[in-house]
Order: structure tokens, then sequence, then C-alpha cells
């Protein structure tokens, strides 16, 4: 198998990469299982120190990180330097919190003395996506090299030099070989990965569909795992709403990263009374995106990550419309070289119809008319995934009382769904289990061990 950085704008491969041998995977098995005897030993302290100097590195280099992205996958080059900033963020957070959200436990009994320590468990294995090539991997890496773990990632295949330079990072900053090791690797190699006695838990972020065959393949080795999967999240829009405001966000919410992201808003959820305005300045919005070369500024709608991810995409809109979707905009590739798609709405979606149900990952919205709060409550919970969901109204209070309602792991009230070091983020149905980041993902992989004395 082999690795190719590919540039989506225009269709040029930058570089490959063989993936590893067998005997180089478990020649790096062995390293990260020694590394994990020492690391363990070390500080809070000391690990803090490489952590913090990581970030450091991350915000001095950000144009070193920033421009592979942008090449591999066509992040827009803002946002590309506003994700290194996150990533940095996220280093930072747990070097200064971790030993506080670890700290040891003193309880209670009705007897005697107790506490619960937490230890690290040992070797990790992190399988990863493109979408967010740097924040996926210090959301998994940071609280858990703090915790006293070592990392082990599979990177997606499509951006092997923001895997690699995320590695090189580590050694950089001083943390030992082996503290976290990148694979370029095959899926048949990520099953004898999860097999491996060595490693100690499994973190998924990625399709429900690679959620499925990797969480099966961790339960099957009794391996404790954490899945961050896909989503199809509603974008309501209450009677009450600050129209101009909600349409600027809608537009955030549905084409960030080019509409590639696990919180996109996907379903826009719109109360009669609002719905034909909205349409109308939510797709005048749309239609002044310019599209163009990810690594201009002026440039505000990218490719998508690859050819294959368009075609996938133009697959699941021709789909929808034979099954009765209308297409309000767009609903087509743009006339020019490199992944891009037109900006689109589809409306007119039956619960009948596949999309009802699927994952759209790009620049296309699906729009849905509702009579009032009820149904649009009710239409927001009848999908396959609950990752996250928003809802927009001038009504804070009313705001919360709807998000009660919402079957997802998180709502956003006038703000689309968006992550941030010290925010919990994960979902439940189809969209996984387990958190990540905030003093909820440190706890994910380590041993809450017991300690009572009589
Ligand atoms: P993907 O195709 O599922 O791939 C994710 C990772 O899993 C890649 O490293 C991929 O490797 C690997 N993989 C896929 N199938 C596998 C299998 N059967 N066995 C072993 N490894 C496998 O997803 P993607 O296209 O990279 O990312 C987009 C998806 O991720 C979307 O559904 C998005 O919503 C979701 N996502 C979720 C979150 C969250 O926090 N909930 C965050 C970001 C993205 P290869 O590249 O080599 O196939």
């Amino acid at each position: 198998m082999t690795y190719q950085s590919i540039n989506p704008y225009n269709g040029n491969t930058l570089k490959t990469f063989d993936a590893l041998t067998d005997q180089q995977l478990e020649t790096a098995l062995t390293t990260a299982s020694a590394c994990f005897d020492t690391w363990r030993q070390t500080t809070f302290a000391e690990r803090a120190t490489i952590v913090a100097k990581a970030a450091v590195l991350m915000r001095e280099q950000s144009e070193q990180f920033a421009t592979p992205m942008t090449l591999e996958m066509g992040k827009l080059i803002a946002q590309s330097h506003g994700e290194v900033v996150l990533s940095a963020d996220i280093l930072d957070y747990y070097a200064q919190h971790a030993e506080h959200f670890l700290a040891t436990e003193h309880l209670t009994p009705s007897t005697g003395e107790a506490m619960v320590v937490n230890e690290p468990l040992g070797v990790l294995f992190g399988i990863q996506p493109w979408n967010f090539p740097y924040y996926q991997l210090a959301r998994f890496a940071a609280p858990n090299l703090m915790a006293g773990n070592v990392v082990m990632v599979k990177h997606a295949s499509c951006v092997p030099q923001c895997a690699i330079a995320f590695e090189k990072l580590w050694l950089d900053a001083g943390a030992p070989i082996g503290a976290y090791t990148n694979l370029l690797i095959s899926h048949d190699q990520v099953n004898r990965v999860i097999d491996d006695p060595r490693i100690k838990g499994v973190a998924l972020t990625g399709s429900a569909q690679a959620g499925k065959s990797v969480a099966a393949r961790a339960g099957l080795n009794l391996k404790k795992s954490t899945m961050e999967l896909g989503g199809s999240d509603a974008f309501i829009v209450l009677d009450d709403a600050d129209l101009d405001k909600t349409v600027a966000w809608a537009v955030w919410a549905k084409m960030n990263n080019n509409g590639q992201c696990c919180v996109a808003a996907k379903r826009f959820i719109v109360v009669d009374e609002l719905a034909d305005r909205f349409l109308e300045k939510f797709s005048a919005a749309l239609a002044l995106l310019k599209c163009g070369d990810p690594m201009d500024i002026a440039t505000t709608l990218g490719p998508l990550s690859t050819e294959d991810a368009l075609q996938h995409l133009l697959a699941q809109v021709e789909l929808a419309v034979a099954h009765g979707a209308i297409v309000l905009m767009g609903g087509k590739r743009i006339d020019r070289p490199g992944a891009f798609m037109q900006p689109t709405i589809l409306t007119h979606i039956q619960p009948d119809n596949p999309a009802y149900n699927e994952e759209f990952f790009g620049p296309v919205a699906l729009f849905f008319r509702v009579k009032d709060e009820d149904e649009a409550v009710i239409l927001a919970n009848d999908s396959h995934f609950g990752l996250g969901g928003s809802i927009f109204t001038q009504d804070v209070e009313w705001g919360k009382f709807v998000a009660s309602r919402i079957e997802t792991g998180m709502v956003f009230i006038n703000h689309p769904t968006w992550t941030t070091s010290d925010l919990p983020f994960g979902g439940i149905k189809n969209s996984g289990y387990g958190r990540e980041l905030s003093h909820l993902g440190i706890q994910e992989f380590v041993n809450k061990k017991l300690i009572r004395v009589d």
C-alpha cells in the first residue's frame, strides 16, 4: 500500500510514501512498549514541559504546519492557520490541567480509608481522519501523553505529510522515541495492531462504517475504545430568531472546512414563518462564495479533500434526487480542474429518501420546513446520528429548553456546534461513544484504581 499526498485543487501528486512493512511495524510496537515503561515513571511536570514545548513549536512554525494541510486536503489557508492555533491550545490546556484532572480522589467509606488513583493503561492506538489533520491528533495525543500513556497513530491515507509533521513535532519537543509514533499502515495492519497484546486501548475518529469495524475488533479483544463518528447535525431556527445573524452562522456552520466537519450543520430545520426568507438569504450568501486556490487568502470555497470524496457526494445528491429531493441550488461539480462542488441546497427530503439518514460531507445543505418547535424537535431527533446540533432563538431560556429535548452529545444555542479544548466533544447513537477534550477526555484511558486501607 502507498500513502499518496495529492493536491485536490489541481490533482497533482505531491509525494508518495510506502506503508510500513510488518517487520517495521513490529519494531515500532516494541519501541512504543519500551518507551511506556519509562514514560509512565515521569512526573506530570516533566511531561508538561514537553507537551507545552510542542505547543510553542506549533505556534512558531505555523506556516510549516498549515501549508501541507492546505496542499494535501484543500482547507482554506486561513483556516489551516486557525487549526494550528487550536491544536496548540489543546496541547497547552492538558499541559496545564492534566495533573489536577487526574488527582487522587479520596473517598469516604463507612470504615477505613479508600482512594481512587489514576494510572496510565499503556500503549494506545488512535485511528484518525483527514478533515482536521492536526486538531484530531492533538486531542488524542495531548491528554493521553499527559496521563502517562504513549500513543501510536494511523492517520488517514490522504494526509501523510501532516501525519509525519506531527510525529516530528514530538521529537523536536523533546519526547522520547516511542512516545508518539506515526504508523503508515493498511487496514489489515490496523486490525493486527488492535489485536496486539501491547495495545491497551483504541480511539477512532472517522465514519460510522469505520467505527463499526474498529469497535468490533477492539471488542473482540476486550479492549476499551472510544468512537468519535459522523453526524447529521440539525440547525434549528425558531420563529423569534434574528434572521440576519442566523443566516451568517448558517453559512459558517455549513461551509467551514469546505463543508467537511463532523459537526457541520447538515440539516437546516426552519419554522414555516421564517423558512422562505431564510432560504432566500441563505442561498444568496452561498452564491457569493468564491472558489479558487485554497492557498489564496481571497478564496472562500476550496475543493473537497479528494476526487473520491467529490464523486461520493455527487452520487449521494443524485440518489437523493432520484428519491424525490429537489435541488434548490447547485448539485453539480464546478466546471474547472480540482475536486470542487457547487454549494448545494436540497429540499423536499422525505423519510424514505436515503438522504434522510445519510451524512453529506461537503457543501450540501438539506433543508426542512416545519410547523413549530415540536415538529423541529421530532425531525431533529429522527436521525441515526446524535453528534451535535444548534438552536437559534432570541429567547435563551427557550433555547435551553429545546436543547434539553435534543438527543445528541452536544447542543449549542445561537452558535453552530464547535470545539475548544475545555469543552467535551462526542456523540451518541451512530455518532459513537466516549468523550474527547475537557476534563472528561483525559479520563477515558486511565485505570481508576481503588486503594483501600483497613
Ligand atoms: P473514514 O473513512 O472512516 O477514515 C477514518 C480513519 O479510519 C482513517 O485513518 C482511515 O484510514 C481509517 N479506516 C477507515 N476504515 C477502516 C477500516 N475498515 N479499518 C481500519 N481503518 C479504517 O473517515 P474520513 O473520511 O477520514 O473522515 C470523515 C468522517 O469522520 C466523517 O464521517 C466525519 O463526520 C467523521 N469525523 C468525526 C469526528 C468526531 O469527533 N465525531 C471528527 C472528525 C471527523 P484510510 O484513510 O487509510 O482509509
